[in-house]
């Protein structure tokens, strides 16, 4: 099979952790006699330095034009004073929408060889934790309108908008239901619908959408804040987790945490085609870019999500992320991830370790 693949390395340990996937995706093109081609562009501040703009018009129209797009991360102090238009994360916003990805995947599965790294005790996560966040990721407070208004004397005011409409909520249902119905068939949807309307009326469509077209599912809602304890207390009783923008952003972080590393943790995003964008849950950690010792595994089985979800590649995918579970298992560790008895390893030995694995 030929596949085109975009590269957005990025910022901070962005070109790192990619060239560790692209060496991992280049061992399985040659494994599975695949042809894998791959085409570095510019995002976020890399791209900002050399042409002035967070997300050039040529990246759009080359990841448009590819299979594929594989993402590093964007950001770091560098640019934190730039206005929020020119900011790197600009670049990341515009090309979801560009590529009109409107839901984000993002497993968290507590590794059996990482049991020990959950911050929880071992009580709480002995029955496992594998729970899929499905996000919305074009829509609601992060693409609403905003403005400021007053002045410094008066008290200066600054004003976010939450919003999403039906079709834009069924939709993000429409991925859940896909994903559970090969699952538990249970969802359990997170909103605020005791004080948001934009809450009640996802709630609302969820159900309907829901009952409509997958009778067999289960929906069960969940307010945030109840979510956040629970996913804590007791993170065995969630599979799929339906969320909005905003409140997906923050529980995947913490669903990411209770596995042990934010290292650890891939993502897909998608839309109505097959192509689509995969990269860690992570930043660009620009306290350890350029060192050598950041976890490449997340974005290593972002790309395990590239081939089965956008090329239909399973046995390839299962090979990645069993070589990772052997790798692991081996004792092979990264700083964020490393123990008392464990051998540590740099960001391209990890990659090389799980290639050779392959
Ligand atoms: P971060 O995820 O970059 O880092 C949080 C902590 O986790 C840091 O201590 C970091 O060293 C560690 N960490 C992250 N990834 C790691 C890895 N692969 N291996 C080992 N340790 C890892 O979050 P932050 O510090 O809040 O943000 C840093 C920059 O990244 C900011 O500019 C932010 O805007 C940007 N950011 C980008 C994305 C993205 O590109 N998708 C997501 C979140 C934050």
């Amino acid at each position: 099979m030929k596949k085109h693949i975009a590269v957005l390395a990025g910022d901070g340990i962005g070109p790192e952790i990619t060239e560790g996937a692209v060496a991992v995706l280049k061992r399985v093109a040659e494994k599975f006699g695949h042809e894998f081609t791959f085409e570095p562009l510019l995002i976020g501040g890399a791209a900002i330095d050399r042409t002035g703009e967070p997300l050039p018009a040529e990246t759009i129209e080359r990841c448009l034009a590819s299979d594929s797009v594989l993402l590093g991360a964007v950001g770091g102090p560098k640019w934190d004073s730039l206005p929020g238009d020119k900011r790197p994360e600009k670049g990341l916003l515009g090309i979801r929408k560009a590529m009109n990805l409107y839901s984000n995947i993002r497993p968290a599965k507590l590794w059996r060889a990482l049991a020990d790294a959950s911050p929880l005790k071992e009580e709480l996560v002995k029955d496992g934790v594998e729970i899929t966040v499905v996000r919305e990721l074009t829509g609601g407070i992060y693409f609403g309108e905003r403005g400021r208004f007053g002045d410094e004397k008066n008290g200066e005011t600054a004003w976010d908008t939450e919003r999403y409409s039906v079709r834009e909520i069924a939709r993000i249902t429409k991925i859940a239901c896909e994903i559970a119905s090969k699952r538990s068939k249970k969802i359990i949807s997170v909103d605020k619908a005791n004080v948001l309307e934009s809450s009640r009326l996802w709630r609302a469509v969820v159900h309907a959408y829901a009952e409509k077209y997958y009778p067999d599912i289960t929906v069960q809602d969940m307010l945030v804040d109840n979510c956040a304890m629970q996913i804590v207390k007791y993170p065995a009783q969630f599979d799929v987790l339906l969320t909005s923008n905003m409140f997906g952003d923050i529980l995947s972080d913490e669903a990411a945490q209770i596995t042990g590393s934010i290292g650890m943790l891939a993502s897909s995003s998608l839309g109505d085609t097959k192509c689509g964008l995969y990269e860690p849950i992570h930043g660009s950690a620009p306290d350890i870019a350029g060192k050598d010792v950041a976890n490449p595994i997340a974005t290593i089985l972002s790309c395990a999500m590239m081939l089965r979800d956008s090329f239909g590649l399973a046995k390839e995918a299962e090979a990645i992320e069993t070589a990772v579970e052997r790798v692991l298992e081996e004792g092979y560790r990264t700083a964020d991830i490393f123990r008392e008895g464990t051998k540590k390893v740099g960001c391209r030995a990890m990659a090389a370790r799980v290639a050779e694995r392959i």
